[in-house]
């Protein structure tokens, strides 16, 4: 069930993963799992770009032939060159998008409109020959290159379904600043609240956005957001390693441990030990560390770290990462 607190999620979609008969033969992927694991977090805007260019259903394949970087949309039989009316269509409709404050888009997989990686680019004579991106895709990507996007099937991988949750969430929020506080002590105040998720996924990064943030009284406000938002997502982008989440687990740790008898504290630091070596998901370090912050005076940011609650709980991601 979704709570009165929770944020409600606007997700573009590949029509046929929610279960739309709008592919080539006629039928439809529907992702039960994916729709199921987000259904009450999300309100879906599904499209298909191959229909609303005019194809129909049932129709003819096509696939992409040419140039990676703008291959061409034809049919595998008739030859019918689709590129422009494709091109035209997306950034007509992306327009469009643009209004519906999406915060973040799942693709389908493999589609040369709409598969976002390694999609089969031919040669003239019809043979594979590179990977490249749907043209939908390209196009969405270009327009929004912050929007978390991301593959249905990439989706089943627990490590890369968590990391474009928590993008979406992030980008939520991050477009909310945005909206409702676009000020240098807005930005001040999201920093602090995402300074731990963003050291899990990138040290380094967490290093710049720090250095952004404290130039932020210097900086013109329109260049301020478009540089922290870039590397934000950028860092966010990188895969989270139980190393680095380790390293931040210590961190919190360091707020509470001399509070600690020394049988807590040695329990923590096993859990710790035993998540970094993989015996045991993320949430069994963490719920012991948020159980001793409900009893030990820490400072208020620490309490305030999206790390320790970057999503619903019902999601249960972290029990299994
Ligand atoms: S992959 Fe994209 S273009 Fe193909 S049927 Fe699904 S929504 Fe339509």
């Amino acid at each position: 069930m979704t709570t009165a607190l929770e944020p409600v999620l606007r997700l573009g979609i590949s029509s046929c993963l929610m279960g739309e008969e709008v592919r080539w033969n006629g039928g439809h992927k529907r992702d039960a799992s994916l729709l199921g694991l987000l259904n009450d977090y999300v309100e879906w805007f599904p499209l298909c770009p191959e229909v609303e260019i005019g194809l129909g259903t049932p129709r003819e394949t096509i696939h992409l032939i040419g140039s990676v970087e703008r291959p061409r949309l034809v049919g595998t039989k008739s030859g019918d060159d689709h590129t422009e009316a494709m091109e035209e269509w997306s950034r007509r409709q992306l327009e469009e998008i643009a209004g519906w404050n999406l915060h973040g888009f799942v693709l389908k997989r493999a589609s040369p409109s709409c598969g976002l990686f390694r999609v089969k680019v031919r040669n003239a004579k019809g043979m594979p020959e590179h990977t490249g991106r749907g043209i939908f895709a390209r196009e969405l990507a270009t327009r929004f290159p912050l929007l978390p996007l991301e593959e249905e099937g990439r989706l089943n991988d627990l490590g890369l379904r968590e990391n474009f949750i928590e993008r979406v969430f992030v980008y939520e929020r991050w477009q909310r600043l945005l909206r409702d506080d676009p000020t240098p002590s807005g930005l001040v105040d999201f920093h602090t609240r995402h300074k731990l998720a963003v050291m899990a996924h990138s040290p380094e990064l967490y290093r710049t956005l720090g250095r952004i943030v404290a130039a932020a009284g210097k900086t013109p406000w329109p260049e301020l957001a478009e540089g922290y938002g870039i590397e934000l997502f950028a860092a966010l982008a990188i895969k989270a390693t139980r190393g680095r989440h380790r390293n931040v687990l210590h961190h919190l740790l360091g707020f509470v441990k001399n509070e600690l008898e020394a049988d807590d504290k040695r329990e923590l630091l096993e859990a710790i030990d035993d998540y970094a070596e993989g015996l045991t998901p993320l949430v069994v370090p963490l719920t012991l560390l948020k159980h001793h912050f409900r009893r030990v005076e820490t400072p208020d940011w620490v309490g305030q770290q999206v790390y320790l609650h970057p999503y619903p709980k019902e999601l249960m991601l972290r029990s299994h990462a």
